[in-house]
């Protein structure tokens, strides 16, 4: 069957990594189609919103993540990374290392919800044209989320971080497709203007044709600029003093990323064995020496640029 058959306006068919199958991307429209026909703004459940966000009746669209985050975030597949996948090609870019195509990111069930997400991002932008419902599941779901406390437990079920439901992420994989998908991601910051959103992104362009449109992201959500290369400064350009930034293990920058020295203990699985093993790279949850690290800065609009270390 074609993807595009039941669709009259031409689509312009990003090319799907090996990773992401095609089968997959006609199961998740299949899914959305059938989920947008019947949704109702007026009566729906917590499982229609994830549906509409791409996923199987099973899986969940917004994860509550784990100690390497403060809040929730919302990832995709770092495979449809426009830019990052160029970059990933070439040396001395954070890209060409990029954590979110190893490790636990890279297991079968990973790789297969991380796509979903973007699948159903790519299906709002070419086949329903409108970001609409897309939008709306969010806001319904992040609002659900942001009255609840969480914690995050380890394999033994001791409590090794609380989620802060006020601190959300876009993407800890994956990044913006378009102008669109950014001027949805604004609108949900616009709808929840009590909670405090973070992008890190590398699509330049999009981000300036959102300046040239509208002037400012809303004041609740922090997009930064991430430079494309390891060391260099941040990116600066005269016609956007707005825009916020971030580097990589840049020598001048003024707020660096404490994370990397931060960590965890806790216990997890390991072939039907518990260990118990130091967790670095904690930016939220118990810090080092059962300090509690309270750091929010890639949230905080007043800090323009934010170092990270390269791991
Ligand atoms: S700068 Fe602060 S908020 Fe940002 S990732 Fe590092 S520890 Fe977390």
């Amino acid at each position: 069957m074609n993807c595009q058959q039941n669709n009259l306006n031409p689509i312009k068919e990003p090319q799907l990594h090996a990773k992401c199958p095609a089968m997959l991307r006609i199961e998740v429209r299949m899914n959305l189609a059938k989920v947008i026909k019947k949704f109702n703004k007026d009566q729906y459940n917590l499982k229609e919103l994830h549906q509409l966000l791409g996923k199987s009746e099973k899986n969940k669209a917004i994860s509550k993540g784990n100690v390497k985050m403060p809040g929730r975030h919302f990832s995709s597949s770092a495979y449809f990374c426009q830019t990052g996948s160029i970059l990933m090609k070439k040396k001395d870019t954070p890209c060409s290392k990029c954590y979110a195509t190893r490790g636990n990111y890279a297991t079968g069930n990973n790789i297969k919800g991380n796509s979903m997400n973007s699948l159903a991002i790519e299906y709002y932008q070419n086949v329903v044209q409108s970001f609409d419902l897309w939008t709306f599941a969010l806001i319904k779901l992040i609002e659900y989320h942001a009255g609840k406390t969480e914690y995050i437990k380890d394999a033994k079920g001791n409590i090794i971080g609380i989620v802060d439901p006020l601190f959300f992420r876009f993407h800890d994989a994956g990044d913006v497709q378009s102008l669109q998908h950014l001027e949805a991601i604004n609108n949900i910051a616009v709808a929840l203007p009590h909670v405090n959103f973070w992008l890190p992104t590398r699509e330049l362009t999009y981000v300036k044709e959102f300046f040239d449109k509208h002037g400012l992201f809303a004041s609740n959500l922090v997009v930064r600029q991430s430079q494309h290369k390891n060391g260099k400064k941040p990116f600066e350009f005269s016609k956007y003093p707005q825009l916020l930034t971030s580097t990589v293990s840049w020598d001048e920058g003024s707020h660096n990323c404490p994370a990397l020295t931060q960590y965890v203990e806790k216990w997890v699985k390991k072939k039907g064995e518990l260990k118990l093993i130091k967790q670095f790279g904690v930016c939220e949850g118990i810090g080092l020496n059962g300090k509690h690290n309270s750091c929010r800065n890639c949230w905080d609009s007043k800090i323009t640029n934010i170092n990270y270390t390269l791991h």
